[in-house]
């Protein structure tokens, strides 16, 4: 397998119907950027940089920020990467973080961008570090847990007011400045227009957006079982998402872990998507099944069996039939 994950790697990546697709990796750590060359990603799609804060014993310094963004960006030797601004809180927790208090409900409490725009100091000193570390180069830089588009707006002008600053300062800028926007929270689901309108670029973080969807905690053990990702109404609520990036012309990736998994990345080319981002090991067993894959009549099957009313079989089984069958 392995030998034939290394030949795969070589080819492109398109489907067996020639339409070309991203494979991106998610890392967070400087141990994980050897995997970019290895794995054969395209580039990085979720770059975590909390995975720093939370291995620290105290905030890290603006220097330390800098030069891990910096290194990543060496390793990635012009490949796109997309770094995703603190999600700390919830079941992200930083002991030397005293700010935080004890809550009910984490997932739903103080965290990512509603901590960080609460606590903007951490904030404007990240964005200058990746700032500095872009310098010449791209910035693609995406905000975790939206709820509102209030919140992209105030961590603009963040942005902006740091770009201000470093160019007043004679810095060496961003060639380019790209902000987007993390979907995770369903309330998004229904501004999908404004969203697409308001940002560069849309990140489906599948993981938390099943889990608000559904209801159900993404790490309780007891209900993992229960409710599929595949099922339908998610899979619309998806596509929804996909069809809006093509209407408003706003790339739109998916990073979660639906993504690293053959029937369910099928499922999403076939929803629409052009760029996914999962953990390195998934590259090769997804890029098998891509360039397998005959588009046209997984997309003929979705527009047969998503929106029918009643259907004999879940989701999940007749995807895998019409993975079987081909
Ligand atoms: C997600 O929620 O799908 C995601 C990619 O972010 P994280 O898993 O880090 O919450
Ligand atoms: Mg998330």
């Amino acid at each position: 397998r392995q030998e034939v994950y290394r030949e795969l790697r070589k080819k492109p990546s398109v489907t067996k119907d020639g339409v070309h697709v991203d494979l991106l990796m998610n890392a967070g750590l400087a141990v994980d950027l050897p995997q970019l060359t290895e794995a054969g990603a395209a580039g990085i799609g979720l770059f975590r940089t909390e995975l720093q804060f939370m291995v620290a014993s105290t905030f890290p310094r603006a220097e330390a920020q800098e030069r891990l963004y910096r290194d990543v960006l060496d390793a990635a030797r012009g490949k796109p990467v997309t770094f995703r601004t603190i999600d700390i809180g919830g079941d992200k927790v930083l002991p030397y973080f005293k700010d935080v208090v004890q809550e009910e409900n984490p997932a739903l409490g103080w965290r990512a961008i509603r901590l960080t725009l609460d606590r903007p100091g951490l904030l404007r000193t990240q964005i200058r570090a990746l700032l500095k570390a872009c310098g010449g180069r791209e910035l693609k830089l995406m905000l975790p847990m939206v709820t509102e588009l209030g919140e992209i707006a105030q961590a603009r002008e963040i942005l902006d007011r740091e770009v201000r600053h470093l160019s007043r300062f004679a810095h060496h800028l961003p060639t380019s400045l790209k902000l987007g926007a993390m979907l995770e929270v369903p309330s998004l689901l229904f501004q999908l227009d404004e969203l697409m309108k308001a940002v560069d670029f849309v990140s489906v973080g599948s993981n938390d957006l099943f889990q608000f969807v559904m209801a159900v905690d993404r790490g309780n053990t007891q209900l993992s079982d229960r409710f599929d990702t595949l099922s339908t109404p998610f899979l619309r609520a998806l596509k929804q998402i996909a069809d809006a990036g093509v209407r408003n012309n706003t790339p739109v990736t998916l990073c979660g872990e639906l993504a690293g998994k053959p029937i369910s990345a099928m499922a999403l080319i076939g929803l629409g998507y052009r760029s996914i981002s999962m953990s390195p090991a998934s590259i090769g067993p997804v890029k098998a099944m891509l360039t397998e894959l005959p588009l046209a009549e997984l997309q003929a099957f979705f527009a047969d069996n998503l929106m029918a009313p009643s259907q004999k079989l879940p989701m999940r089984a007749l995807l895998q039939a019409f993975a079987d069958d081909r």
